[in-house]
């Protein structure tokens, strides 16, 4: 216990009489102690009281190489001497040409111009102007729709709730949101009708097709987040889903944007998603480890085809009229280029395989706890989908927050963990040793077992 009139109980009085946290329910937010962290090393942080907890979420998923490597805090600070913030209008900085490169280098062949941003959501934001804004360059203005997939998820501005839409989250916002053309993923097959992974893949695929093949004239482009439907609850797609939707939109002429905000930047054991099923998509959203996960910055990443729609005489107005302030931060841009000579020093990606396999070996025995209905992983992303009843696939009744019930055990045992519902994510750092990959799993396992036995009814 601290004293109440310490530095450390100011802070927490200070949270709770100034503060409004993002998707937190704040009546619940007042009733806990509040965990304030006060610094980090590794993977792992460290409260205002000292006690030590693994990041098991990569804080929100951007963390990459761990908090506090002394390479990318020396890049950030060499860059805040030489300049922390100039703007991309009308003005280019060094680090905004570096990283540009950097990024072109390392994406799938094809896609040959950056624009900053600064979120993930700005980043798709971006994505569905241009693609908008193309269709009406080309002359064919009628392309106005886009397709997305059901519970994807691409931010919480306008734009990217209306192709993202979920019903949990977005429902109250239809009103304002643009319509959009959605798809069901294979997932969705599998799970509510229990089909077999072909089947569902199978059934995915045809009902893309159709939707596409009715309204193709007056299609922009498909958005999708390959492989991992994030905050859908993971939602783990086939390689060939994502080659498949590719073929689909190369077939109907239909632009293909790819959010690898989520999965980007080493996640899924490969620097891009798209790698693994060979696509270069048209449009490719960048955010969360794309600076290593350590400040605010987004990319959107273009073909010549699209960019190239946009030259013309000043007076043709076909500039992409878009920016924001912090466009392209040099401190961010700064650490962009430091995470991507991590991941050569580091080998990030070549050490990182042989666990993706140990953490797939280390999961397998949790799909025989009682109340665990699926596992879905992708690299170091994982769901673990929990269920009142596992053969009926009966969810529990939300209002008994299992999922949040387990990640306070977690946090008991001194592991950070935040769900998705009743989803347990865990989504390590991409530095997370072998070591620690083994302590993650038990104590997940622990405390869903710690959870769904104690709220098991007594006979
Ligand atoms: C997190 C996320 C976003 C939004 O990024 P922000 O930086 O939170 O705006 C968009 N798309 C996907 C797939 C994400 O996971």
């Amino acid at each position: 216990m601290t004293a109440p009139d310490s530095e450390q109980t100011r802070w927490k009085n200070w949270d709770h009489a100034y503060l409004w946290h993002p998707f937190t329910q704040m009546r619940e937010w007042f009733a806990e102690e509040p965990l304030v962290i006060e610094r980090a090393e590794g993977n792992t942080l460290i409260d205002s009281d000292g006690n030590r907890y693994f990041d098991g979420v990569s804080s929100l998923w951007s963390n990459v190489h761990g908090h506090g490597r002394r390479e990318i805090v020396e890049a950030i600070r060499v860059q805040l001497d030489a300049v922390a913030h100039t703007t991309m209008l009308g003005l280019t900085h060094v680090p905004g040409t570096v990283l540009a490169k950097r990024l072109i280098e390392a994406a799938p062949p094809g896609l040959e111009r950056v624009f900053y941003s600064d979120s993930g959501a700005t980043a798709v934001e971006i994505a569905l102007k241009m693609a908008f804004e193309y269709w009406q360059l080309r002359g064919e203005s009628e392309r106005t729709l886009f397709v997305s997939l059901a519970e994807s998820y691409h931010g919480d501005t306008i734009g990217a709730m209306s192709v993202g839409y979920s019903e949990a989250f977005h429902k109250r916002y239809r009103p304002l949101l643009f319509p959009c053309l959605r798809i069901a993923p294979p997932h969705v097959f599998r799970y509510c009708r229990r089909a077999s992974p072909e089947a569902a893949l199978e059934q995915a695929l045809r009902e893309a097709e159709e939707t596409l093949r009715e309204n193709w004239k007056r299609i922009a482009a498909l958005i999708v987040e390959p492989l991992m439907q994030g905050a859908a609850g993971m939602w783990a797609h086939p390689v060939e889903y994502v080659k498949g939707l590719h073929r689909l939109c190369r077939e109907y002429n239909i632009l293909f944007i790819a959010d690898e905000v989520a999965v980007g930047f080493g996640r899924t054991g490969k620097l891009f998603a798209c790698e693994h099923a060979g696509v270069t998509p048209d449009l490719m959203c960048l955010g969360k480890g794309i600076s290593g996960g350590v400040l605010p910055l987004a990319a959107t990443l273009a073909t010549p085809e699209i960019f190239e729609a946009f030259l013309g005489e000043y007076e043709e107005r076909k500039t992409f009229f878009h920016g924001h302030t912090y466009t392209g931060n040099p401190l961010a841009c700064a650490a962009g280029i430091a995470s991507l000579d991590l991941f050569l020093k580091d080998n990030t990606l070549v050490q990182m395989a042989p666990r993706i396999e140990l953490l797939r070996d280390l999961l397998r025995p949790l799909s025989e706890l009682d109340h665990v209905a699926d596992i879905r992983q992708w690299g170091y992303m994982v769901g673990i989908e929990l269920a009142e009843d596992v053969p009926s696939r009966r969810p529990y009744p939300p209002g008994q927050r299992i999922g949040k019930q387990v990640i306070l055990e977690a946090r008991r045992r001194g592991f950070l963990l935040r769900p998705l519902g009743d989803v347990i994510v865990l989504m390590p750092p991409l530095s997370t040793t072998e070591e620690e990959l083994r302590r993650l799993v038990a104590v997940t396992a622990e405390s869903i077992q710690a959870v769904t036995q104690k709220s098991e009814p007594r006979a």
